[in-house]
This record gives structure tokens, sequence and C-alpha cells, in this order.
């Protein structure tokens, strides 16, 4: 066998296009995640895609998008092509042979990537079948990839300007094989790198968020900055492009500072956290305290999303789920005449509903939320929209309103219980 380096170091790869192959897909039957998957990896290597194809399972058709993809038809021509499907047992897996006819390649009998998948075959109790022989085919001069999770290796070929990668179908094969032997493949050929971080912001809309940080917006090319909202939160997401990691990071820091200093800084809670009920689990977990919800309005969402959190049962206790009012007054206290007073959309009575369920469960810090989701209900002095989030801790009892103006019941749900753990996750700082 003729062993070849991927490219010479003196052609970078600075463009790559991803061609997944297979019927199933342009059918609709799977849906497409390995492009994205592949496309995310392409940007953190900071190589350029502009174009992404999905093709059948067809010899003919897939040379003809190699061709078009190598050669740029009314694009950036590719240095680089992965193409993700078509490498199993099966008639129908045509990918490496059309790749290696593209090169002009002989196939030959690869001996360990045979040995490796009768050692596979053995290992999961199955009998090996002639038609596995197919996948230990292998393009002449190419570099075959291991596939630790499959039967079929991977495969990079091509010639001094034009590299191919094929990748398994399945994402649970590909993911690994891309992880372990792609970016190592890949990386010397790299120019540049990308790195994103994520500010997390509570308290404040999208529109509120991009009018205070405007001008840093709009001036902000290398790192960009971009806002994107949902579950209650809007998140700014920085990317930075430079020659090495540690670089891309220190530009994203800076970045990340100057959103500190500037009048959006109080809003922060985080950079990078999975989400408000995780930051809060792990500073609780960090403090060795425990935590436990009365919730109305958000009817469960909270308990349902802190337990969403994997190691959440060492922090959190349960809760009540108190939707009527005599529910709030049998299960954790709270007093008829106050509701009576000051209706169950108030303060006092978020602040019983929170003390309540630390008197009744012994926790440390309890949460509640009562309020109106709408679409309807609210009074003159607390429209829909309105909600208060009670905040109980050994050190002080607090409340805090919110106000949703024009929002639907699901998401004032989704973000009073956001706000709810932030709120939380501030209460315990200050302990
Ligand atoms: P196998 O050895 O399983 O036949 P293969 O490399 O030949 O693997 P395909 O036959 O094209 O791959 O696809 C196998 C399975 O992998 C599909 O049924 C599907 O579940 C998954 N798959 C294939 N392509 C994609 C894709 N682009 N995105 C997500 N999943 C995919
Ligand atoms: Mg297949």
């Amino acid at each position: 066998m003729k062993h070849m380096a991927l490219r010479p170091l003196e052609a970078p790869i600075r463009v790559a296009e991803i061609i997944c192959v297979g019927t199933e897909l342009l059918l609709g039957d799977i849906i497409n995640t390995n492009a994205a998957y592949l496309s995310q990896q392409m940007a953190s290597l900071g190589i350029a895609v502009y174009h992404q194809s999905v093709i059948g399972d067809h010899p003919d058709r897939l040379k003809a998008a190699l061709d078009d993809a190598f050669s740029g038809r009314g694009r950036p021509a590719a240095d680089l092509v992965i193409l993700s499907g078509g490498l199993g047992p099966t008639y129908d897996d045509l990918t490496k042979e059309t790749v290696s006819n593209y090169f002009g390649r002989e196939m030959f009998l690869h001996e360990p990537s045979l040995e490796a998948i009768k050692v596979y075959f053995e290992k999961t109790g199955r009998t090996m079948s002639e038609s596995n022989i197919k996948q230990a085919m292998m393009p002449e001069g190419a570099v075959i990839l291991p596939n630790a999770f499959g039967t079929a290796p991977g495969v990079a070929v091509g010639d001094d300007l034009h590299t191919a990668i094929l990748l398994p179908g399945p994402p649970f094969e590909l993911k690994p094989m891309f992880e372990t032997s792609v970016i190592p493949l890949i990386h010397p050929f790299c120019e540049s790198v990308l790195i994103s971080k994520n500010i997390h912001i509570i308290g404040l809309g999208e529109s509120d968020v991009e009018a205070k940080l405007k001008d840093l917006m709009v001036t902000s090319i290398n790192p960009t900055i971009a806002p994107y909202c949902g579950n209650g939160e809007v998140r700014l997401r920085v990317t930075a492009k430079a020659e090495s990691r540690e670089s891309a990071e220190k530009m994203c820091d800076e970045l990340i500072s100057r959103v500190y200093d500037s009048p959006v800084g109080d809003y922060i809670y985080g950079i990078d956290i999975p989400s408000p009920e995780a930051a809060l689990i792990s500073q609780l977990k960090e403090l060795g305290l425990t935590l436990a919800t009365a919730e109305s309005c958000t009817g469960g969402m909270m308990g349902q999303r802190l337990t969403g959190v994997s190691g959440a049962s060492a922090v959190f206790l349960g809760g009540f789920m108190t939707y009527q009012n005599d529910v709030k007054v049998k299960l954790v206290g709270v007093d008829p005449q106050t509701i009576q007073e000051v209706t169950e959309v108030s303060a006092e009575v978020a602040e019983q509903m929170a003390e309540g369920t630390r008197k009744a469960l012994g926790c440390d810090v309890a949460l509640s939320a009562t309020g109106y989701a709408g679409p309807g209900g609210g009074t003159e002095k607390n429209p829909v929209g309105t909600v208060y989030i009670g905040i109980a801790t050994p050190s002080a009892t607090t409340s805090l309103r919110l106000y949703y103006r024009n929002k639907s019941r699901n998401y004032i749900r989704e973000a009073v219980a956001s706000r709810a753990f932030v709120a939380a996750l501030e209460a315990v700082k200050n302990m």
C-alpha cells in the first residue's frame, strides 16, 4: 500500500463543502443532523462553508456534486469536501467507490480494516457476512480512519489541492470519528480558529439589550456579537477568529468585559451556562444548600426544569403545586386574610408561599411564583402578565414583581421560572 500525506502543508484548507449522501435524507425520512454538526465543526476550525448538499444513493449524481464542489460553480471552490453516509456494506452504499473513481484510484483490500471489522463482529456477537469485506476495500493512497463504534472505517483521499473525507452516516459513529481522527488530520492545514462564548442576560428584553449595546454591536467585527433569545433570557454570542485558540479566547474575554462594563452588565448572570436552573443548582451544591418550590402560575414548571438538571437530587427537595387559593392555605400556610386583603397575586402571598415552603420542608432556600399568565384574569393594579416571585433564605424573605406585556401564557411561565432561578442565585450569593 502506498502511504500518502493528506496534502502538502503549503495548501491550507480555507473552504469546505458538506455532501450528505442518502435517498432517505431526500425523502425526508431522516433529518440531516450530520450537516449541522459538520458545519459547526468547520466553523470552530475557522474553515468557511458556503454550500451543503444532499445527494441520493446515485453514483453519477454524487460525482457531479463532487465536481461542482471542487470546481466551485457559483461559489468559492472547496479545498475539502466532507461526505457523510453510504459507507455501509450494502449495494446502495456507493460513496467510497464513487469518490475513489472520481480521483482515478484503484481499490485494494486494506487488511488492518478487515481485521478490525472481524474483531468488531466477534465483540458484538454477530456473524460477519461477505458483504462486509466491501467495507475494508479502500482507495489507493487513502488515509484510513478507524471506527470505534461501527464497522465502516472513514476515509480521507485526494490530490494536492482537493481532499475528500468520507464518514459513516450514523451520527454516533460519525461524531467520535470526527473528533478523534478528522480534527487531528486537518488541523495542520487550518489557518485560524473560531471561538464562541455566550453571555447570559436576564431581566432585559432583546430590543433593550440591542439598544443599550448598539454601538458595540455595530462596530464589533472580530469578535462579532449577536443576540439570541429564548427560555426567558437573552444570550449574546461573542465569536472571535484568530490564529490560535488562546488568542481567540482572549479576544472574546476582552469583549465580554466591555459588555460587563456597559449598562447591560448588571443583568448578566453568567458566561457559557447551560441554563439558569443549572447555574442555580451548581451554586447551591457548592454552598451545601437545599431548595424547594411552591408554584402557582408556573404549575410545576420550575420543578420540571430543576429536575431536568442531572445531579439536581443533591439540592432540590421537591415542591408544592398550589394553584388554587385554598391549596396555598392548606399546603404552605398562606394566611387567608392576606389573600382577602391583597389578592393571591401579591408580594405578600408570594413571600408567605416561600416562607411556608421553608417551614414545611426544612429547606434552606424556597422559591415561589404567583401571578396572571393570561390570557384571561388580571386586575387594574395587576394586569395580565403580572407575576410575583418570592425568595426565602435563612437570612431574609424577599419578593420581586415582574410584568410581561403582550406575551403568551407559555412565554410568561418560562420567563418567570428563569427569572426565579436567577433571583435565587443572587439571593444565595448575598447570603
Ligand atoms: P451503515 O453502515 O449503517 O449503512 P452508512 O455509512 O452506509 O452506514 P447510511 O446507510 O447512509 O450510512 O445511513 C445509515 C443511518 O445513519 C441512517 O439510517 C440514519 O439513521 C443515519 N444517517 C445517515 N445520514 C445521516 C445524516 N446526514 N444525518 C443524520 N443521520 C444520518
Ligand atoms: Mg448504509
